[in-house]
């Protein structure tokens, strides 16, 4: 029966270093995933940005279409051979000119 008391305290300190083990991979995970979610939305909040376009150049009025633009008419334009760009979020349509 003497045996029993160290034996019992030795399961107890084993399972207590498995909790403190278990709780230290899963925040290292959670902290992750949190890390991983902000960069996501960071991105995702910024869009890409037309490319620079000089100054003198024509301009075409159109409504847009895209999730970002609605339907509102936005300035679009020349980006390549019968191609204009949204000033606003960067689509790129056929021109209708
Ligand atoms: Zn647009």
């Amino acid at each position: 029966m003497r045996d029993v008391l160290p034996i019992a305290v030795l399961v107890l300190l084993v399972l207590g270093a498995g909790v403190v083990v278990t709780a230290a991979a899963c925040l290292t995970i959670a902290g992750a995933r949190q890390v991983r979610r902000r960069a996501r939305r960071q991105s995702a909040e910024a869009p890409a940005r037309p490319a620079h376009v000089p100054l003198q150049r024509r301009v075409v009025w159109l409504a847009c279409h895209t999730l970002s633009c609605g339907h509102l008419r936005t300035p679009h334009y020349p980006a390549g051979p019968g191609y204009v760009m949204c000033d606003q979020c960067g689509a790129h349509r056929r021109d209708p000119s």
